[in-house]
């Protein structure tokens, strides 16, 4: 596929990075659990001339003229979220996940109001209340974790501090959880204290869409998610939210947080509800979940720490303390052979988050260009090697060979 002929004539300088790079996406094991592969359509869209118009409002109720076409686009895309995820209203509008979820806190809370939201250090997101974000310094944050034994959320102490703080929202949902989230039990809990419902997908979204991690859609007041994570579309977000939320929801997007939507990837997460919908979408999630789970157990074998012994979606997450190898160093050797993962704080973390104790694994991205179990087994292997031999270049560059020759065998972007 052609990406820069015409960025090389005004910008030679952007289009050999844009090349550099792409040359990075093949040539790497990608295992950062919240990358994908984007397909060619969805590129297509992305780079598309819908880039050119605002279409400030919503479809029918627009400020500019000449939204005729970008009305249908946005009407198809709600359309389709909302029949994805079986939900009453769809957002479409959002440019990020963090975004979609400043709006949902826009729509039902008053700064200072008390939110509730999973710890960062135990999986949870920036934006469920993390000081550092905006969702902690507007709004009272408090946070539950996970248990220290199993690494599992314990339903009855996020049941204690809700009755204890009386939150107005309760936020679920994370970026390094490997386990089903009981979304039923989140709302029993928001229930008992009267607190809206927020499940947040960003991660989960592609799984849930195709059937194989329960969904919290029948349970929450609102669901965001990122469509650029499982969901495999572009960089963007999307909410879900029940009927009696979706004025107040609209009206947060914009113009409460945005001014103009960006149509041009409106049009692509149409594209991507789509190709979610399809047979082929279902069987590649259940791959992904397949080459997570047969890592997992690979890695067990090898004597590594599986937090929570496996996985239940994409992603695993390894505590290297037993290792004597900290989060930071261990990612910097994998992508010198070419596998690139993220370091990740594990639950009670005595590193910074800078250093960690931990990285994690994601299989989306690899399962994308067609690896499989017997491919997994051959990850966990190199990973081993590279692990054990950190500082070791003669290995590492066998590695990285081996690690290119794998990914000549399965191409992407072609
Ligand atoms: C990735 C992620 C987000 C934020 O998405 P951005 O598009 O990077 O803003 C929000 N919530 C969770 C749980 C995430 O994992």
């Amino acid at each position: 596929m052609d990406f820069t002929s015409y960025i090389k004539n005004i910008d030679p300088e952007i289009a050999d990075f844009i090349e550099k790079e792409l040359k990075r996406q093949q040539e790497n094991l990608l295992m950062i659990a919240s990358e994908n592969y984007a397909d060619e359509a969805i590129l297509q869209a992305t780079g598309s001339i819908l880039t050119n118009k605002y279409a400030e409002g919503y479809p029918g109720k627009r400020f500019y003229q000449g939204t005729e076409y970008y009305d249908k686009i946005e009407e198809i895309a709600i359309e389709r979220a909302k029949k994805l995820f079986g939900a009453d209203h769809a957002n479409v509008q959002p440019t990020s996940g963090s975004q979609a979820n400043q709006a949902v806190y826009l729509s039902c809370l008053n700064p200072g109001d008390i939110l509730l939201g999973m710890d960062l250090s135990a999986g949870g997101h920036l934006t469920h209340g993390s000081s550092a974000s905006s969702s902690g310094k507007i709004y009272k944050a408090y946070y539950y974790g996970v248990d220290p034994q199993t690494y599992l959320i314990d339903y009855e102490k996020v049941r204690q501090i809700a009755k204890e703080i009386r939150p107005k929202i309760i936020v679920c949902g994370a970026s390094a959880y490997p386990r089903q989230i009981d979304f039923r039990k989140f709302k029993e809990i928001a229930d008992e204290v009267g607190a809206f419902l927020l499940a947040d997908i960003a991660h989960y979204a592609g799984l849930i869409a195709a059937g194989i991690y329960d969904s919290p859609v029948p349970y929450s007041d609102f669901v965001t998610t990122t469509t650029h994570k499982t969901l495999k579309g572009p960089r963007s977000g999307l909410i879900l939210c029940k009927e009696q939320h979706s004025k107040k929801i609209n009206s947060a997007v914009f113009p409460g947080i945005q001014g103009g939507p960006l149509m041009h990837v409106i049009a692509a997460k149409a594209i991507c509800f789509k190709k979610a919908m399809s047979e082929e979408f279902k069987k590649y999630q259940i791959q992904v979940l397949k080459n997570a789970r047969t890592l997992a157990d690979a890695l067990i074998k090898l004597g590594y720490k599986v937090l929570t012994g496996g996985t239940d979606c994409h992603l695993i997450l390894i505590d290297l303390r037993d290792n004597n190898i900290t989060g930071k160093d261990a990612a910097i050797a994998l992508e010198k052979a070419g596998i690139v993962v993220n370091k990740n704080a594990v639950p009670f973390d005595t590193q910074s988050p800078f250093i960690t104790s931990g990285i994690r694994i994601g299989t989306p991205a690899v399962t994308a260009r067609g690896l499989k179990e017997n491919e997994m087994l051959l990850i966990a292997e190199w990973l081993d090697a590279v692990l054990k031999n950190i500082n070791n270049e003669t290995i590492i560059n066998d590695i990285n060979k081996k690690v290119k020759n794998l990914c000549s065998e399965y191409p992407v972007y072609t």
